[in-house]
């Protein structure tokens, strides 16, 4: 017998119509790509995302067809995902930090119909334009005084495209599991795999996300989604905001210290989300300035591990309470969060970060399984590692034209390539991604661990922590490290920093200072290239 309740499907638009209808006067606030910042609200952003779905729909794009976007975070790249997915096409955030090559072959892989691009981008439009015969039409997400004047035939200005039409458009009624959006992975191995969201998996993941033991956002914040809609789904912050009516500010292009401090401070922003890279860069800034952090009262942090010293710098010198969250673009993205356990505020501070440090508890919807080598469920003693593996209804069940399938088993389980431990309050550890883990003597050696310690040296800036080829142990950990401006500290000083704090056979058998280290297009450390580069480099003591 089914219940007697209505079938009312679970579809994106209907977030930005509640909004519009009840949140009509809350802000988005833009710093735009052409320099001034733009103030517009839900209801106007409501009924531009209709002029965008009607455009669209006299271009002649069909449901299910994907129109692209390569753009920063702006209220008309908001109004172009509400409008693309109420007209029943799919929205593909192409991450702009891709080289040119990389940012065709995704869109000819996804078969974009159009592509919607900030005027900063014009460049790479100009040299893969040529390469994409399928697009339809390029939309430079400006006015017509601003549109790039380059040799692309077919060219307009987003005012121009969504001029014509007046709003009146009726959303469609979609099946909730329609596509939705659709987000390339960085593929690490092989090429870039396609993520597709359906309606009802962002939904579901916006309802369970905004929750009070969640991302705790109402409709009283202002929310600084500094995480980029072109990153794993902008962690939902695009969806949940309007459906709770929270004031959007939207940062486009200047994510440095200073202007993110301007953001935070002039538009008061209470809630804020972004990778360690970029709260790096503003903690630089605010020690380097003096300035205090009034209005701000929660910042999340995901996408690499957060360092201890990060935490409690945000909690103890700022007053800012720090949610570290673990997720993955295949998870939409949010898995688990480090929000704190009934009771847990009454221990002393130092206990406390030991949980906040951790990647977090999971959400409703997220379940969690460790698996060992020969594929046996591991404890969840919060000691035993384990290849991290998930289920859920917002998961992807697998990636876009069935590629990447054998991260997926016949039991709807999905392999995270992540290697983590489970403790017996629910927290997990994410002690490596597979691939980066250092294996000494047949056993595991957690980089992430060794990197978040040596970052809480006051002279080191970053950490990256790799295995090098050791004749007796196969591997030994490498620590290489960026010193902040203005300090010094010797191999020694690091070393024993970390002494006492970590196992013995954990110590790096060596440290190497450089000036910089590369980051991802999703701003992670590049591993990879730093394996390369240290590839034949010699440990102290080895022949
Ligand atoms: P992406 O899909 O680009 O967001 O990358 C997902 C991967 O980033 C995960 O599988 C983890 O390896 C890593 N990651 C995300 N959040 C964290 C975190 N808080 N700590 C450590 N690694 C993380």
């Amino acid at each position: 017998m089914f219940g007697l309740m209505q079938d009312w499907p679970l579809l994106v638009h209907k977030i930005i119509d509640h909004a519009a209808l009840y949140h009509a006067r809350r802000e988005i606030v833009t710093r735009s790509v052409e320099g001034p910042m733009a103030r517009t609200t839900y209801g106007e952003l409501a009924l531009r995302a209709r002029k965008v779905a009607q455009a669209l729909d006299r271009l002649g794009i069909k449901e299910g067809e994907r129109v692209a976007t390569l753009a920063w975070n702006t209220a008309r790249h908001l109004e172009t995902w509400y409008g693309i997915a109420g007209m029943g096409a799919v929205y593909h955030t192409i991450n702009p930090r891709l080289f040119p090559e990389q940012i065709a072959w995704i869109a000819s892989h996804a078969e974009d119909r159009v592509l919607f691009f900030d005027t900063s981008f014009t460049a790479v439009i100009e040299q893969i334009a040529a390469q994409l015969p399928a697009i339809k039409l390029f939309i430079a997400l400006t006015d017509r005084a601003h549109l790039p004047q380059i040799s692309v035939p077919n060219l307009v200005a987003y005012e121009d495209f969504i001029a014509a039409g007046d709003g009146d458009f009726a959303w469609r009624e979609l099946d909730e599991r329609a596509a939705c959006g659709l987000c390339y992975t960085s593929g690490t191995t092989g090429n870039p795999k396609g993520v597709l969201y359906s309606h009802r998996s962002n939904v579901l993941l916006s309802l369970v996300a905004s929750g009070g033991d969640a991302l705790g956002v109402t409709g009283r914040d202002t929310v600084l989604p500094i995480v980029p809609m072109f990153h794993a789904n902008a962690w939902g912050l695009a969806f949940l905001a309007p459906m709770v009516g929270a004031n959007l500010v939207m940062p486009g292009a200047k994510l440095d210290g200073n202007s993110i401090c301007e953001l935070l401070e002039t538009e008061r922003v209470t809630m804020t989300a972004a990778v360690p890279t970029v709260w790096l860069g503003l903690l630089q800034f605010l020690e380097a300035s003096g300035k205090k952090l009034p209005h701000l009262k929660r910042v999340v942090i995901g996408g690499s591990a957060a360092p201890r010293s990060m935490i409690e710098t945000f909690e103890t010198k700022y007053g800012v309470e720090v949610i570290h969250a673990w997720g993955m673009t295949e998870m939409s993205p949010l898995g688990t969060l480090g929000t704190l356990k009934p009771g847990f505020e009454e221990l002393p501070y130092p206990r406390q970060l030991d949980y906040k440090v951790k990647q977090g508890r999971p959400l409703f919807g997220v379940e969690l399984k460790l698996v060992g080598d020969g594929g046996q469920e591991q404890p969840r003693d919060g000691k035993t590692f384990g290849r991290l593996k998930v289920r859920g209804p917002a998961i992807a069940k697998g990636y876009f034209r069935g590629e990447g399938a054998s991260a997926f088993d016949e039991e709807g389980w999905f392999d995270t390539g992540d290697v983590a431990t489970l403790d017996e309050d629910g927290y997990m550890t994410i002690t490596d991604r597979a691939k980066d883990v250092i294996k000494s003597g047949g056993e595991w050696i957690s980089s992430i661990e060794i990197e978040n310690l040596a970052v809480s040296h006051p002279a080191v800036a970053e950490a990256a922590v790799i295995g090098v080829h050791h004749p007796k142990w196969d591997e030994r950990p490498l620590l290489i490290a960026v010193l902040k401006p203005g300090k010094a500290a010797t191999r020694e000083d690091i070393l024993n920093h970390l002494s006492g704090k970590i196992a013995k056979w954990w110590i790096p058998d060596d440290v190497v200072f450089v000036n910089s280290i590369a980051h991802t297009a999703t701003g992670k450390i590049q591993k990879l290239e730093l394996r390369k580069a240290f590839a034949d480099y010699r440990l102290p003591g080895v022949a």
